[in-house]
């Protein structure tokens, strides 16, 4: 029996379609191997958005054949889409498949015999029209679910419609179907995910409100969530279902990239602040605990030192939950690369620190909020120093004691103490603490 590692290099996406890629091996009969593992095949799924993704990759072939100098390396995914080129010169690596040829891995070979050359099946991204369902899970609490790939728009710094391709995605009874088994399998929560998600059935009668819609009614699911959403696709109708839907938790990832309506324009996003701010404002009106994330990129050219001070005020003034920061880098084939004027790359980091500083300040005043409260938890199995981790409906994270028969269930808790490390230590609350007595007094007889 042949053997097969995964490596996934980037984001959630990648890492849900590696776990199908890992089923498709373990379906042909392949004993699936951990990547520190000697393996017959590996394959890594990498990334176009990795700061340095050539030496990311590079350092990872070598790593496979340092386990196995006969393996067969196969490198897949969005660089390999952008880059096959460059992949080929790395010594060992028999294939490169794009976009469109990454889940036929198995329809191209039979034997995984090593190659004399490289072989490179990368075709236009154009022809990359397929949907390919995927999901994974970090741990058996929460399933990355993706529901749509490629993206339309064309924001200046982005790689990834050159990468992916056009949008597209499946019909809603078949993402309903993917999360029922999911439920099945004993998932608690989905994490609907995608490149641009809320660009759902594009071209199609379908929406990503009427994606929420149906999913809100999949039988056993307790927990949804949305990974990311454009601001210009959060429409109202979506904030106003997630005030009353029991299943859509309130925790919304908006990308907003910069505060400035001038550098927006310059970056071709497709709203304006004003925009940005209605929806938060929307949704604290009527999801007050709602968690905000904020995506925000620092340094893009054309960012003067003034349009960088509007973006931070502008995001300063909003109340939203945390940030996660990007420090521009130059992608090759991007708009971005012909504006001006180029902003330093040590003038990008401290940007960066800056608003990273802004985010923690932010964090810490969105938690510190639900002090004492009783929130719902779902809890998950990795235990660390005795205690157990899990998140609230709004994305609070929370610790308290290891309990084997808590993993995988969702317990109101009281939020003590928030600890350095930016987790609640909690206590059970009151009714689960009873039933927890009772159950241990009829284990002890
Ligand atoms: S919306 Fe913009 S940043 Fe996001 S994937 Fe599409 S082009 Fe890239």
């Amino acid at each position: 029996m042949k053997s097969a590692a995964f490596e996934t290099l980037g984001c959630k996406l990648n890492f849900s379609e590696t776990s199908s890629m890992r089923r498709d091996f373990e379906d042909e009969g392949f004993e699936l191997k951990e990547f520190d593992d000697k393996a017959d095949v590996y394959v890594i799924n990498t990334c176009s958005v990795t700061l340095d993704a050539n030496s990311a990759c590079r350092k990872t072939v070598r790593q496979a054949l340092r386990r196995n100098p006969d393996a067969f390396v196969a490198v897949v995914g969005c660089y390999a889409q952008l880059e096959p080129e460059e992949i080929a010169q790395i010594e060992g690596v028999d294939v490169v498949l794009g976009a469109k040829d990454k889940f036929h891995l198995l329809d191209l070979f039979d034997d995984f015999v090593k190659q004399e050359k490289t072989i490179i099946h990368n075709t236009d991204v154009n022809e990359a029209v397929d949907f390919h369902n995927a999901f994974s899970s970090d741990d058996r609490t929460r399933a990355f679910l993706k529901v749509q790939d490629g993206c339309n728009y064309k924001c200046s710094f982005c790689t990834i419609p050159l990468a992916r391709g056009a949008s597209r995605s499946p019909k809603i009874a078949t993402v309903v179907r993917n999360a029922e088994q999911l439920v099945a399998e004993g998932f608690k929560e989905i994490i609907v995910t995608g490149v641009n998600s809320g660009d759902f059935g594009y071209g199609t009668d379908e929406n990503f409100y009427m994606l929420l819609q149906a999913l809100d009614e999949v039988k056993g699911l307790e927990r949804l969530r949305v990974s990311s959403i454009e601001p210009n696709l959060l429409t109202e109708e979506i904030i106003r279902f997630a005030a009353t839907s029991k299943k859509l938790q309130p925790h919304f990832h908006i990308p907003l990239q910069s505060g400035s309506d001038e550098m927006l324009k310059i970056m071709r996003r497709r709203y304006k602040s004003d925009l940005y701010r209605s929806r938060v404002e929307l949704i604290r009106e009527l999801i007050p605990d709602a968690c905000i994330g904020v995506d925000v990129i620092t340094g893009h050219p054309g960012e003067t030192e003034e349009l960088f001070q509007e973006s931070f005020d502008f995001i300063n003034s909003l109340d939203v939950s945390y940030l996660h920061v990007f420090t521009y880098s130059e992608r090759p084939n991007t708009h971005a690369l012909s504006l001006k004027p180029v902003i330093p790359k040590q003038e990008r980091k401290k940007r960066t620190h800056k608003l990273r500083r802004l985010s923690k300040k932010k964090r810490f005043n969105f938690d510190s909020r639900f002090e004492g409260q009783v929130r719902p938890a779902l809890f998950e199995e990795s235990e660390k120093d005795g205690l157990m981790f899990g998140w609230t409906n709004n994305y609070v994270r929370v610790a308290i004691p290891f309990n084997e028969r808590l993993v995988n269930t969702i317990q109101d808790i009281e939020l003590t103490s928030i600890t350095s490390e930016g987790h609640f230590l909690s206590t059970l609350s009151e009714s689960v603490q009873q039933e927890e007595q009772a159950i241990a007094e009829l284990i002890d007889g």
